[in-house]
């Protein structure tokens, strides 16, 4: 027995494991100095209190004869469901609760979806969220990798891609690391070269939240999107699940390959290898999709928007070129110089943790992401130094 082959294509680390080990040097040669975290894409304020209370209510109950609940349904309990159902209709999206899965995180989700299909070329951007690419990798399919550069502002459309051929097209939009949000328009045009193509779409909707941009918040806004793109939404960057756990997939019942239901086959999968979410955290999760749930995160998301305004203020100030920041919690700024460098020129002169582009892939070289999650007093600090060290 010898451990699966496709583990060579990978990185040694984990680009953010790679970062910490970097921090952790810095630490021991500068001891006392502040550090500015900047890097990781975490959230930092505390849960919200409609969750918080669905959260204690729902742990209280479990331990009733009455409140207990042991598994739970695979897909999700049905308030829940229903919930995000009712999410989406004020996109005018209507969703049967069977065509939304509950799961423990998008990037479980993102992960692991690709083996329910065979063969197909997977379509991703570069750069892009490390996990779509290296789960691609593991499950040995073939990657083409689209360039989001300055020149396409940063979204690459599918014009060079083979409409003979059929991909599995991994979507993010707005996008983590770029901070960029397709237009409706493009959405509509990634739609239509899928259906033409009988490819399929993978649209991770994390970060609808921050979208302030007119546009589709989901690509299931966009026509026939139903039959060719499945989306992954979470919990973690709007209601700030990121420690709690919680996400869904939703894949329509109308999306056939060969004459064979997508949706059919994921409930499928889910029910061999995954034993659902907990009960208190689906319960947070609905009191996160009612009026004064969202209420409340939307406020932190943007208390994290204007985070970004100020960030994005000294780039603007010292004229460093860069997008993002406005649809999304992330800034991707050029920073003239291998991105590795910068990185520790950044972290040695300022005490600020950023993340290296390239780390997101090769066209992210000469670019650098910072997070606006974090306190406001970490964010005047570090544009304060910023100002300084550019
Ligand atoms: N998708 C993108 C684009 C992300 O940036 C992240 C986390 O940073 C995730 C998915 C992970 O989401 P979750 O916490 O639901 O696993």
């Amino acid at each position: 027995m010898t451990i699966n082959n496709t583990f060579v294509y990978l990185e040694k680390r984990y680009l953010f494991s790679e970062i910490a080990s970097r921090v952790a040097e810095y630490r021991k040669s500068h001891p006392g100095a502040e550090i500015l975290p900047l890097g990781i894409g975490d959230v930092t304020l505390p849960l919200a209190e409609p969750m918080t209370r669905a959260l204690v209510k729902a742990s209280a109950e479990m331990g009733t004869p009455k409140g207990f609940h042991g598994y739970a349904p695979d897909g999700g309990y049905p308030f829940l469901r229903r919930a995000i159902a009712s999410y989406y209709a004020r996109l005018g999206v209507s969703l049967s609760p069977e065509e939304i899965f509950v799961s423990d995180g998008a990037k479980t989700d993102l992960g692991a979806i690709g083996e329910i299909f065979e063969g197909g070329t997977a379509v991703l951007s570069d750069p892009i969220y490390p996990v779509f690419y290296e789960s691609s990798l593991l499950a040995g399919r073939p990657v083409v990798l689209l360039a989001a550069t300055e020149k396409n502002g940063y979204r690459p459309m599918p014009d060079a891609l083979s409409e003979k051929e059929s991909y599995l097209i991994y979507l993010c939009s707005p996008n983590n690391p770029t901070g960029v949000a397709y237009s409706s328009a493009e959405l509509q045009q990634w739609v239509d070269f899928a259906r033409r193509s009988g490819s399929l779409i993978l649209f991770d909707a994390c970060y609808e939240a921050y979208l302030s941009s007119d546009g589709f918040h989901s690509i299931l806004e966009a026509d026939g999107a139903e039959t060719c793109a499945v989306e992954i939404g979470s919990f973690s960057k709007n209601a700030g699940f990121t420690g709690l756990r919680c996400s869904y997939t939703i894949v329509s019942n109308r999306i056939l390959l060969d004459g064979r239901s997508v949706r059919e086959a994921w409930a499928r999968r889910q029910s061999v290898k995954f034993n659902g979410v907990s009960y208190p955290v689906e319960r947070a999760a609905e009191a996160a999709l009612s009026r004064e749930g969202i209420a409340s995160w939307r406020k932190q998301v943007d208390y994290y928007r204007e985070n970004a305004r100020i960030l994005a203020g000294v780039l603007t100030e010292k004229g460093i070129p860069f997008v993002g920041g406005k649809d999304s919690p992330y800034l991707w700024l050029s920073c003239g110089k291998d991105s590795w460098q910068f990185f520790s020129e950044l972290l040695d002169a300022t005490g600020i943790v950023g993340t290296p582009g390239v780390g997101f892939g090769k066209a992210g070289e000469g670019l650098f992401r910072l997070s606006s999650f974090g306190s406001r007093e970490t964010m005047e600090k570090a544009a304060e130094r910023f100002y300084t060290f550019l």
